[in-house]
């Protein structure tokens, strides 16, 4: 194995991002990954196959067999839809794609304003999100004007959903993945990285307060023992504190006051005047209406894929759209996925008054905004999905004022000066919208945190 100066762990979108970002620096980084690649080239997107690509409501099927439960019936019982994969690319090669920016009230203080916003532009430099994927859209743009009038009376608006991909104006969809965000860096970048699948870090050997090196099981089950001058850990919201409980390393806050997105889904099908005419080629819309301190729910009104079996022909393919609405549930310590002696995790989570009032009041929002635009397909009445679905947030917390974390607010581990946690699981506090950006702009700010540090230790050559 090449020699490294960083070892990061995890090689789904927050993994590579980091990797890239060092390498830009030009440390040699070895990313290791317990999955295998499912897709050629190896970290590129399952979706940009034509079968998927043509038939959206393919895409949830498809993706079932990368998907596994966490534990036993019993211990996430209370997350039933909570899932877990082994992937090279992570869910970067399953994801939707779509990139929102936190909104402003939600954002926390790590950072200014001033730095969330250039960590931002960084985040969808590295993810290559089109800020407007669906402009041209007739069928969008004539949602978009009937919505405009209801929801200014709100003090709320739409506006265009980014997306990390590009989409033709034939209504083809190309998906980016972590395979993207690497072949966008130059050969020498690259040529800094060095990717190992089917190796599973097992545990983080520490002297003091440095990580020294790192167990790693092959596909053969032989562990090796590897040096770790720094580490990153982005192995996503659930194994990245089973690694650390592993290894010893159990800060109070590890695990506790989980969070996720309860996800209502629904399928309408617009007025006939809103639709593009059936013989006539159209983008799909990917509309979005971001949170407000009012109405702290993201929604995204989007032709992307459906879960649950229809009940009504149509007739014009252009009339499909669906409402995908998130809210995150509170932050509070009784909800955790804690570990016993065997990793082997367990849920315990329960909404609060205030979720289920927020809840409550997202669904008549939900019915009214859809009322405006249609009916909703027979079948694919708006319904949710079961808790928690693939937007698990804050189980590796990082500090905020008054209520200490696992982490700092560059996402360094207390107590270490080398193991860095860069994962949706670093978020503290609600956010709404889909998580992967934000992650990324965080992740990236953790690693100028490292190099800057870094600059002229012996660890670095
Ligand atoms: C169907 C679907 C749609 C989604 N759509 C969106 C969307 O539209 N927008 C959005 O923002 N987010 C979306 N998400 C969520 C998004 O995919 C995740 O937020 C994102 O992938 C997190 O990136 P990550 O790199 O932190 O972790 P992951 O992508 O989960 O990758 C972590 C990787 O680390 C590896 N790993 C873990 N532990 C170890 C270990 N000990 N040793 C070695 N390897 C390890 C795992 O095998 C995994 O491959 C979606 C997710 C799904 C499943």
């Amino acid at each position: 194995m090449q020699r490294h100066d960083v070892l990061v762990v995890g090689s789904g979108p927050v993994g590579i991002a980091v990797a890239r970002r060092l390498a830009e620096q030009g440390l040699r980084v070895t990313v290791l990954e317990s999955g295998a690649a499912v897709t050629d080239p190896p970290g590129s997107h399952l979706r940009n196959r034509p079968e998927l690509n043509q038939n959206p409501d393919s895409y949830f099927p498809a993706i079932q067999p990368y998907l596994h439960p966490v534990t036993n019936a019993t211990k996430q019982a209370e997350l039933p839809g909570a899932f877990q994969s082994e992937l090279e690319g992570g869910w970067g090669i399953l994801w939707t794609n779509n990139c929102p920016r936190a909104s402003e009230f939600e954002r926390w203080d790590a950072m200014t304003s001033t730095e969330w916003e250039h960590r931002y532009v960084e985040a969808e430099t590295m993810l290559q999100v089109v800020p407007a994927p669906a402009a041209n859209s007739l069928t969008g743009n004539k949602v978009r004007e009937r919505l405009h009038g209801v929801l200014a009376g709100m003090d709320r608006s739409v506006t265009d959903l980014p997306f990390s991909g590009r989409i033709q104006p034939s209504g083809e969809i190309y998906y980016n993945a972590p395979w993207d965000m690497l072949q966008a860096a130059s050969p020498e970048v690259r040529k800094h990285i060095t990717i190992q699948s089917g190796m599973c870090v097992k545990h983080l050997r520490r002297k003091g307060s440095r990580v020294t090196s790192v167990d790693v099981e092959d596909a053969n089950k032989n562990v090796i023992s590897l040096e770790a001058p720094a580490i990153f850990l982005a192995g996503g919201a659930i194994k990245t504190p089973r690694l650390l409980h592993a290894s010893g390393i159990t800060p109070a806050a590890l695990g506790r006051g989980l969070s996720f997105h309860t996800l209502l889904f629904g399928q309408m099908l617009l007025d006939n005047e809103l639709a593009a005419p059936v013989d006539v080629t159209d983008i799909d819309p990917r509309l979005w209406i971001p949170p407000t301190v009012e109405s702290p729910w993201h929604l995204m009104l989007l032709r992307d894929t459906y879960p649950f079996a229809p009940a009504e022909s149509i007739d014009n393919q252009h009339r499909l759209m669906e409402i995908q609405a998130f809210h995150s549930v509170d932050f509070q310590d009784e909800n955790a996925l804690l570990f016993d002696d065997n990793e082997d995790a367990a849920f315990h989570f329960a909404l609060s008054q205030d979720d289920r009032d927020r809840m409550r009041l997202l669904v008549a929002d939900v019915e009214h905004l859809a009322g405006q635009l249609g009916h909703w397909r027979r079948g694919c009445e708006p319904q949710w999905l079961p808790f928690d679905t693939a937007h698990l947030a804050g189980t590796c917390r990082m500090d905020v004022p008054g209520r200490d974390g696992v982490t700092d607010s560059f996402g360094r581990v207390h107590g270490f000066g080398n193991l860095f946690l860069t994962t949706v699981g670093l978020f503290p506090v609600p956010v709404a919208e889909n998580p992967t950006l934000t992650a990324i702009a965080l992740a990236l700010r953790s690693c100028d945190h490292f190099i800057a540090g870094s600059a002229g230790s012996e660890s670095i050559s």
